[in-house]
């Protein structure tokens, strides 16, 4: 199959949203209503211990839009959220391990939620909800961007964050977790973890007397930290068929991160080629072979395209399409900068990596 039959078709939507199931405000209904004003294709909702969305029959195609039901499993630490899924599973905060069991026993899959989330003692009580067990095995991945955690690790009081609320709400946004970043390169280099992205949704009511506002509304939310998956071929209009097509992308680590409010990351696209042919693209592993090629596409002229290897950056450019000779074996990713007409490049897009190993 030639390059430009694979990727062809590009599907954004938005992972980790919390409906009124468990602690968000809105319903399913009006979630998926969100995401079609934001322009999404589709939406994942991920309550606390409940399948319960499974039952409203809300999940498949909605007026345009493919609502899956997943769900966060967890309590204190330890959050794990899980795909393809039908069972409730109740799950263990001092044994992860038997969490992720439990779902891939199912024919499951999941990502460690927010691993790296640190206390901020002006919020929830000081309560943080972080990942403490790394000896776990069979994980699929990782969450390494989650709006909420940034936001909330950014303000030292709620005054100060009410203030900045106002003026500037994007600061979840700014940039994903970096320790979790370091933290997914040393365990990629020994298999692949794929690395999603959220805002951990859950549209707080706030009620300050004169002042009564949902605080990061679904549909504010919906433009920033997206998920663009990466299909060979259009998404069934059958429900069924549709979500085990989002499902195996999600599972591949076929997609990207776009931080999609500083400008839509719709068109990036990063692939390796050994010759003419192309030979891999996001998620995909295969040995390392001479004459291979990595080809990034920046959605913008103002992007700045980092390639790294390990971790480490090895080509940097401006340009918008970048041919890289992968010289050695290594996991390689791409980071896009989104350079600002004032100030230094954001952070804008994130890529999966493909694994020559
Ligand atoms: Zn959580
Ligand atoms: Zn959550």
């Amino acid at each position: 199959m030639g390059w430009l039959k694979m990727n062809k078709y590009e599907y954004v939507g938005h992972l980790h949203i919390h409906s009124s199931l468990s602690d968000g405000s809105g319903s399913i209904r009006e979630i998926a209503r969100a995401g079609r004003e934001a322009g999404l294709d589709f939406i994942a909702v991920t309550d606390h211990n409940t399948l319960a969305g499974k039952e409203t029959g809300f999940e498949g195609w909605q007026d345009g839009i493919l609502v899956l039901v997943g769900v966060e499993l967890g309590y204190k630490k330890n959050h794990y959220i899980a795909f393809g899924v039908d069972k409730p599973i109740s799950a263990d905060d001092s044994d992860p391990q038997k969490t992720i069991d439990a779902v891939n026993a199912q024919g499951g899959f999941g990502y460690l939620a927010h691993p790296g989330e640190k206390p901020n003692p002006a919020f929830l009580g000081g309560s943080f909800y972080a990942w403490d067990s790394w000896d776990v095995e069979g994980f699929t991945g990782l969450e390494i961007w989650n709006f909420s955690s940034i936001w909330r690790e950014a303000y030292r009081n709620k005054l100060a964050a009410l203030f900045w609320y106002f003026v500037d709400r994007h600061r979840g946004a700014r940039y994903p977790e970096p320790e979790t970043l370091k933290k997914w390169d040393l365990l990629a280099a020994k298999r692949p973890v794929v690395a999603f992205g959220g805002t951990d949704a859950h549209a707080f009511p706030v009620n300050l007397g004169i002042l009564k506002f949902s605080l990061f509304a679904y549909n504010f939310l919906f433009r920033t930290v997206n998920t663009h998956l990466l299909l060979d071929e259009e998404l069934s209009r059958q429900s069924g068929r549709a979500l085990e097509q989002v499902l195996e992308t999600l599972r591949r680590g076929r997609f990207f991160i776009g931080s999609d409010h500083l400008s839509p990351a719709r068109g990036f696209r990063f692939d390796a080629f050994s010759g003419e042919e192309k030979s891999a693209g996001m998620g995909d592993r295969m040995p390392f072979a001479p004459n291979t090629v990595l080809h990034v596409v920046s959605p913008s002229r103002r992007g700045l395209v980092r390639i790294l290897c390990n971790g480490k950056v090895v080509c940097e450019s401006r340009q918008k399409a970048v041919a890289f000779k992968v010289l050695q074996p290594g996991v390689f990713r791409v980071e896009v900068y989104w350079r600002p007409r004032l100030g230094k490049p954001v952070p804008w897009i994130y890529s999966n990596p493909i694994y020559f190993y």
